[in-house]
């Protein structure tokens, strides 16, 4: 659990670096099963959605490749962040528009 390292983007929620690994349970995003009744086939791994790799962001809890937090808890934190911090009716967007926090 501890060989993460920064990637190269950003939190889409709160801009900070987004931690980024491997996903230890698949080979690029697949997983092989072989009991199969047609032998070894490949399915898609359910730890990292298909994608290889899981990306994450350690200060708000947001799971970029499930596009969802962790927990109900980091996004209880998050949006208790946003409505102590905002107050200007910032809807946490679904529709990014590149806006610039302060
Ligand atoms: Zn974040
Ligand atoms: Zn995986």
């Amino acid at each position: 659990m501890s060989d993460w390292e920064y990637g190269e983007n950003s939190c889409p929620k709160c801009h900070s670096e987004m931690a980024w690994r491997h996903c230890d349970q698949c080979e690029g995003g697949y997983v092989e099963d072989d009991d199969g009744i047609n032998g070894c086939s490949l399915e898609r791994c359910d730890n990292c959605n298909g994608k290889g790799f899981e990306e994450w962001c350690r200060e708000c809890g947001w799971d970029d490749v499930y596009k969802c937090f962790l927990s109900p808890e980091y996004e209880r934190e998050y949006l208790e962040k946003q409505a102590a911090s905002a107050g200007s009716g910032d809807t946490d967007g679904s529709s990014e528009t590149g806006r610039v926090s302060p």
